[in-house]
C-alpha cells in the first residue's frame, strides 16, 4: 500500500505554470510557496486544485483569507486566515506533518485516502471518494505516480471500449465497502485467432447480441485494460440489477484468459499473474485504479459468483492453477519474499494435447501411469515438485473440496501420487476418486472413500 508522505514532488515549474494558467495569484505561483508545500508538493498541487482552483474559487472561505487549501481552525467553524499565501502553504504543511495535530489524526493516517477522509470528511458535506480520485487523475496526468516502485513489469496495452458503446454502461462500482473483487473467467476459444487483441475488436464492435464486457482481456502477448476499473462490466452473469447483491457486476472486475490454440500457456498465465499484482499494489497505469481497493485475497471464479454455476475459467479450474496464479502474483507485488515456492518441474507429455495420445510414461525409471481424472481433495494437502526425492513445495496448499484434473499417477517409496498437468505432485491418499498403485502396477480406483476398488489397470504378474 502506497503511503501519501511517498508521493514526493513535482517540479517547481509544473507548480507555477499550473497556477499561472488560471490567473492564480502571484504569491501562490512563486518559489517561496512550492518551498513552503515541500517534500510534498504533488499533493499540496493537487489539494490546491480541488480546494480552490489554485487560489481562485472559493465557496465559503473567501479569497482576502489568503487560505487556498480552505484550512479550519481545529475546534472551531470557519476559516483560517494568513497573512500571505505562502503562510496558508506553509500552515498546510504543519498540519498535515505535525505528530501532534488533534491527537495525531493526521500523523495515523498512511494511505491518501486515509488522508482525505480526515481533510475533508464526509461529515463536513465532503465525497472523500471522489476527492481522492481527483487527486489521482491529476497525478495521473502530471505523470506523479503514487510510487514508482509500485510498477509491476508487464505488457499493458490499454484500449477502451468507447463511451457509446451499449456495452460501456458507465455505471460505477460500489464504493460503499472497502475492497473489491477479481472475477476470473476463460474465453473458451481456441480458435488460434482468439487472442487478446480479437477480443478487444470484439467487445469494441459491440460484444455480440448479449453485450458482453469485461475490464481486461488476457494472452500470451497482451494485457488489454477495455473498462476503466472503477465501472461495471456486463461478465459475470448475476443479472447486473441488484447492486446490494450481484457481486459478480457491482464489486467485481472481470478478466478473460485467452485459451487460444498454438498460444504460449504459460507465458499467458504469467501475464495473469502480473495483472493481478498491478491491481494489488495499485499500478496508476491502469485506468480508474483506486490503490488498495483490490486484493489477492479477493480473486474469484466466474463459476462462484454466476446466477447458474457457469463452469468457468474452465482450463483453471481443470488444472487447479488458479491458486498457483495468485500465489506468482503475491511474489510480483512483493506481498511474499521472493522464492518461497520452487518451480514446477513440467514435462512436455504433462501438456492436454500430448497427453490425449493416452500413452503411459517414465520420469528416470519410475512408470507413469496414463489415468485422466477429476478429483477432489478431502483434506488440505501440499503441492509438490514431480519427481524423485525432490518433494519441494511449489504453491500454496490445495483446500479441502478443491477440484482439478489431473492425467497421470505414480507410484514411489510405496505411496501412490497423481501428477497434475502444472507438474505437481499430489499424494492419492487426499484425494477422490482414491487411487492406488500396488507393487506389481495394479491400480485400483475407489469412487468414495469406503467404496469397493475398481481395477483400472492390471499389472504384470
Ligand atoms: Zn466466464
Amino acid at each position: 500500500m502506497m503511503n501519501w508522505r511517498d508521493v514526493g514532488n513535482v517540479p517547481y515549474d509544473r507548480w507555477q505554470r499550473a497556477i499561472a494558467a488560471v490567473n492564480g495569484p502571484a504569491g501562490l505561483q512563486s518559489p517561496a510557496a512550492y518551498d513552503a508545500a515541500l517534500p510534498h508538493t504533488a499533493l499540496c498541487l493537487a489539494m490546491l486544485r480541488v480546494e480552490s482552483q489554485y487560489g481562485t474559487a472559493f465557496f465559503r472561505n473567501r479569497p482576502q483569507n489568503r487560505n487556498p487549501l480552505n484550512l479550519r481552525p481545529p475546534d472551531g467553524d470557519g476559516y483560517l486566515a494568513f497573512a500571505s499565501w505562502v503562510a496558508g502553504v506553509h500552515a498546510w504543511r504543519n498540519r498535515l506533518t505535525s505528530a501532534t495535530y488533534k491527537g495525531g489524526i493526521y500523523a495515523r493516517t498512511v494511505t491518501l485516502d486515509d488522508l482525505v477522509a480526515v481533510y475533508a470528511p464526509k461529515s463536513d458535506d465532503n465525497d472523500p471518494v471522489a476527492y481522492a480520485d481527483m487527486i489521482r487523475d491529476l497525478w495521473r496526468s502530471w505523470g506523479v505516480l503514487e510510487r514508482s516502485a509500485e510498477m509491476i513489469d508487464a505488457p499493458l496495452l490499454v484500449s477502451l471500449i468507447p463511451g457509446f458503446n451499449r456495452n460501456r454502461p458507465g455505471a460505477k462500482l460500489n464504493t460503499n465497502d472497502a475492497r473489491w473483487t477479481i472475477v476470473q473467467h476463460t474465453t473458451g476459444n481456441t480458435n488460434p485467432n482468439a487472442g487478446a487483441l480479437m477480443h478487444r475488436d470484439f467487445v469494441h464492435a459491440g460484444g455480440g447480441p448479449d453485450r458482453v464486457s469485461f475490464h481486461f482481456v488476457v494472452d500470451d502477448r497482451w494485457i488489454v485494460q477495455l473498462l476503466p476499473v472503477d465501472e461495471i462490466g456486463w461478465h459475470a452473469g448475476d443479472g447486473c440489477n441488484d447492486r446490494g447483491g450481484d457481486v459478480g457486476c457491482f464489486d467485481s472486475v472481470g478478466i478473460e484468459l485467452c485459451v487460444n490454440a498454438g498460444a504460449d500457456w504459460a507465458r499467458a498465465k504469467d501475464h495473469l499473474a502480473r495483472l493481478y499484482a498491478m491491481l494489488a499494489v495499485g499500478d496508476m497505469r491502469i485506468v480508474g485504479m483506486r490503490p488498495g481497493w483490490f486484493s489477492l485475497d479477493r480473486v474469484t471464479t466466474h463459476r462462484a459468483v454466476s446466477d447458474d454455476n457457469k463452469y468457468c475459467p474452465t482450463q483453471l479450474l481443470n488444472e487447479g492453477s488458479l491458486p498457483i496464479i495468485i500465489a506468482q502474483a503475491r511474489q510480483y507485488a512483493g506481498l511474499v519474499p521472493e522464492a518461497t515456492y520452487a518451480k514446477p518441474i513440467v514435462y512436455p507429455w504433462l501438456d492436454t494435447d500430448a497427453a490425449s495420445e493416452g500413452k503411459n510414461r517414465v520420469i528416470g525409471r519410475t512408470p507413469v501411469f496414463y489415468l485422466p481424472q477429476t478429483y477432489v481433495a478431502i483434506r488440505e494437502t501440499p503441492r509438490r515438485q514431480a519427481t524423485g526425492a525432490n518433494q519441494k513445495v511449489i504453491g500454496p496448499p490445495i483446500e479441502e473440496g478443491e477440484r482439478f484434473a489431473a492425467d497421470y499417477v505414480y507410484r514411489s517409496g510405496g505411496r501412490t501420487f497423481v501428477l497434475t498437468r502444472w507438474g505437481t505432485r499430489v499424494e492419492a491418499a487426499a484425494l477422490l476418486p482414491k487411487v492406488q498403485i500396488g507393487r506389481t502396477g495394479t491400480i485400483s480406483v475407489r469412487r468414495t472413500k469406503d467404496g469397493d476398488p475398481e481395477i483400472a489397470r492390471r499389472g504384470a504378474a
